[in-house]
């Protein structure tokens, strides 16, 4: 019996993800007294086991194929399935990103089993040792916990930044198995031409440790640029509400919430964002929350540690002098 984690490599590279979720299947193999594995798929990618080893996992196994250097859904389904029915994991955890949103359904579909998407919370239910899966429902106004008793393995998706990363630990050591997977050009039946990167500048609130972020409150695109100057002064970068990126004021990519990135930086500065539900979703567990608003009611200032009441356009430009003024 294993707890697995997934553990998404990027052209050689960890996702944190990876990492998050190690540190949750620390806690859950350890409920159910078994050992925690990290399965990684790809080519020439056993070089990141030690990683995996220092935070939290007994083993690792390293599946790999030159087949498998780019994700695939086919390649890495199959090279999963296989290794998941001989092995009989109890739990399968998946990062929510691109790629596992694709890989998890389509890998329990195969293994006969349930998946519970963008979960929350997870634990271990004493009596029954069935995983307790927690996520947003009903447009995030309640939280339900689902179980998958009757089916093994229990899968969930687990969005980035959800869970904090855990302290690597050095002394660690563990056990490295590579599979050389077998594997048949004519299985993959999609083909990766070639990978062009974006080249707009491409920004990854969920790493950052202070974001400065607008809302609904901040009236226009313009303002933006404002947020953007205290971010800049901050070393952070510019998140969102939905109601900012519906009307065009920002990306998506900046959205913060339930449908939208979770974050948990060391400082979360909300201007102009009332606080629904949707949005605490993906912003409550940060560190220091600051909110500004005009409404001294609004819900967000009862989250926040600390709350200014007054016009984001007077309050901001002071504040941005004070830094500048406080960094010469
Ligand atoms: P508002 O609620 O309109 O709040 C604006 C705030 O600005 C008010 O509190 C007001 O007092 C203040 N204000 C106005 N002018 C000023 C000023 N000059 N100075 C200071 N304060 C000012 N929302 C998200 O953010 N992220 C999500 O991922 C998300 N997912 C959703 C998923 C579903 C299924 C649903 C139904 C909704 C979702 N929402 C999400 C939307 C969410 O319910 C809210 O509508 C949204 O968060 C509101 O954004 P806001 O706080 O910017 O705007």
């Amino acid at each position: 019996m294993s707890v697995w984690v997934i553990a998404e490599q990027r052209d050689g590279y960890l996702q944190k993800v990876a990492l998050e979720l190690l540190g949750k299947g620390r806690e859950l193999s350890e409920k159910l007294g078994v050992k925690l594995t990290a399965v990684l798929v790809g080519y020439e990618v056993e070089k990141l086991a030690n990683t995996l080893i220092k935070h939290g996992a007994d083993e690792v196994i390293v599946l790999e194929n030159i087949l498998l250097k780019n994700y695939t859904t086919d390649g890495y389904t199959n090279a999963i399935e296989k290794i998941a029915i001989e092995r009989k994991p109890e739990i399968i955890l998946i990062g929510a990103t691109n790629i596992g949103r694709d890989l998890g359904p389509r890998l329990a579909a195969r293994l006969k089993t349930g998946l519970t998407a963008d979960c929350t919370g997870l634990d271990i239910d004493e009596n029954t040792k069935n995983l307790l899966m927690t996520r947003p429902a009903f447009g995030g106004n309640l939280m339900a916990t689902i179980e998958c008793p009757n089916h093994r393995p229990q899968m969930a998706t687990v969005r980035p930044g959800v869970f904090p990363l855990p302290c690597p630990d050095d002394r660690r050591e563990g056990r490295i198995e590579k599979i050389d997977v077998k594997i048949k050009e004519e299985e993959i039946r999609t083909v990766v031409e070639k990978i062009v990167k974006s080249l707009d500048e491409k920004i990854d609130i969920t790493e950052a440790k202070v974001i400065v972020s607008g809302g609904r409150g901040i009236g226009n695109k313009e303002g933006f640029e404002m947020l953007k100057e205290l971010a800049h002064l901050l070393g952070g970068v510019v998140g969102a509400s939905r109601a900012a990126v519906d009307a065009g004021w920002i990306g998506k990519d900046h959205q913060v919430g339930q449908t939208g990135k979770t974050v948990r930086p060391k400082l979360y500065i909300a201007c102009g964002i009332s606080g629904a539900i949707q949005h605490l979703a993906g912003m409550q567990e940060s560190e220091y929350i600051i909110a500004i608003n005009k409404d001294e009611n609004a819900p967000i200032m009862s989250i926040a540690d600390l709350g200014i009441v007054g016009d984001v356009y007077k309050v901001l430009p002071e504040l941005i002098n004070e830094i500048k003024a406080y960094k010469d």
